[in-house]
């Protein structure tokens, strides 16, 4: 182990100085709350501290995709330093940047796309996935309001859909928990209900031990509720801004299959944009390179980031599509005057470029393949504990939500926290992850072996089975 500071002394820095994001005070200043002091990754473990190992159970908040200290990021990394580490990308441009560029519109192309234009092929890069979206927004209003429709500017998005903390994403998401207090700073955007199968409304099929999806029944109602959003915006419809194939901050919502090309044929009628905020989907974390390239959709733009350089800095992308950009071909007046002051940093096109051969390397898909196949497997075991309402599962996202009654799919009081109590637990057991609300999360990094995404299971199940059997004596 690495000397480390004092850990004594470098939590009671933290409690004083830090603010950390999404974490009640009430928890974390807590004295009997032992905040972790991680030091130290290798591959998907994680040590503390005090010594103790965890596997890394949501890849360090879905980012880190080939595990810590991966030596081929970390040499390409190394060898950038020999040569600069930054430089503005205002106005200048720099040996790596156009190049990763290249490559992303590649890897970001359905595999049997004819007709290249048909997709993004223009990358404007800014630094995490909220800025990333800003610049998709920003951009289709531009877009239209060059080309006399400044009338086109409300977008279409899903009910607890998340894009991001500032103001602009903020606005197309509708997560009030998160974003309440701000409303007034927020402009309209209309929203459609998110199809959740395991608790809609329109799905007659009672419960059972199955994932929701697949034994839904139903006549795709929110498909029309998506219709009627559209409709309402009339003229003002600028597009749709949707996490494609998996609502991740609203819990790992998983889309019934088809509805993500329905609602792209209905966005497309519409004259409407289509900015698909790839984030947390991207890079392989479905089975696939791009999430939505298991549907029939063709975006106008897509936003990348988390896994861009496999968890390890901040960069984002956004893709625009030919027509988009044609607009901005000219002087001052058509300009896009938006930017980041890191925007193309070489570090991290660096490990966003070696992160890239790795991912499109035959083997890697093939490896995945059947670690996935392995999860969905494992992911059974979960139906035998009462407690768990729901078990899904999308590439190596696995989502388990707790509730009172599975009969009925009754929550838990959210006062009692039920969730963040058993992750909390699972820390003992040595995973960490971190929950939404009553879903629990298993998410490793891709490169987890099969024993290690056994060992997830193992530890979550045993830990719910634990907090339960404890709760009801
Ligand atoms: C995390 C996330 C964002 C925001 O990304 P940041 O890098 O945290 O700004 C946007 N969209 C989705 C789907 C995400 O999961």
């Amino acid at each position: 182990m690495s000397t480390a500071p004092d850990e004594g002394n470098i939590v009671s820095l933290d409690r004083r100085y830090v603010w950390h994001p999404f974490t009640p005070f009430s928890v974390w200043l807590d004295e009997n709350y032992e905040p972790t002091v991680v030091v130290e990754g290798r591959g998907c473990i994680l040590e503390d501290s005090q010594g103790k190992e965890y596997i890394d159970g949501n890849s360090s908040i879905w980012v880190n995709l080939h595990g810590h200290r991966n030596p081929r990021i970390d040499r390409a990394i190394r060898s950038q330093l020999r040569k600069i580490s930054h430089s503005s990308f205002l106005g200048l441009t720099n040996e790596l940047a156009p190049v990763l560029a290249e490559k992303l519109v590649d890897f970001c192309r359905p595999s049997g796309a004819s007709n290249t234009e048909d997709f993004p092929s223009r990358v404007f890069f800014s630094d995490d996935g909220s800025t990333a979206i800003e610049t998709a927004i920003k951009l289709v209003v531009q877009h239209f309001s060059m080309n006399g429709h400044e009338e086109r500017c409300k977008f279409v998005s899903l009910g607890r859909g998340y894009h991001g903390d500032t103001v602009g994403a903020m606005s197309v998401s509708h997560s009030d928990g998160f974003h309440g207090h701000y409303k007034r700073l927020q402009f309209a955007s209309a929203q459609a209900m998110m199809p959740y199968c395991y608790r809609c409304p329109y799905n007659r099929a009672g419960p059972g031990r199955n994932d929701a999806r697949c034994r839904r029944q139903c006549d795709f109602e929110c498909v029309e509720e998506f219709r009627k959003a559209v409709e309402m915006c009339g003229d003002s419809f600028a597009g749709t801004v949707i996490e494609p194939m998996v609502q991740g901050a609203a819990g790992m919502v998983m889309h019934p299959k088809g509805y993500l090309s329905a609602v792209s044929e209905i966005t497309k009628r519409a004259g409407g944009k289509i900015i698909l905020d790839e984030v947390l989907t991207g890079f392989f974390r479905t089975g696939r390179p791009l999430a939505f390239h298991s549907e029939d959709c063709r975006p106008d733009l897509i936003c990348l980031a988390k896994g861009l350089t496999a968890g390890y800095l901040p960069l984002a992308a956004t893709l625009v599509k030919a027509d988009i950009v044609d607009s901005f071909m000219g002087g001052p007046d058509k300009t896009f005057y938006h930017g980041h002051s890191y925007s193309g940093n070489q570090l991290g096109c660096a490990a966003a470029l070696e992160n890239l051969r790795i991912l499109t390397h035959p083997r890697f898909a093939n490896g995945l393949r059947q670690k996935i196949i392995l999860l969905e497997r494992l992911s059974k075991k979960f139906w035998d504990l009462e407690n768990v309402g729901d078990v899904r599962q999308t590439g190596l996202i696995l989502a388990i939500e707790i509730v009172r009654f599975r009969e009925t799919g009754e929550r838990f009081d959210p006062d009692l926290r039920t969730g963040w109590q058993i992750s909390e637990a699972a820390k003992e057991h040595g995973l960490l992850t971190r929950p939404i609300g009553d879903v629990l999360l298993i998410m490793p990094p891709l490169v987890a072996t099969k024993r290690q995404l056994n060992e997830c299971v193992v530890r979550l199940h045993e830990t719910i089975r634990s907090h339960f059997a404890k709760s009801s004596v």
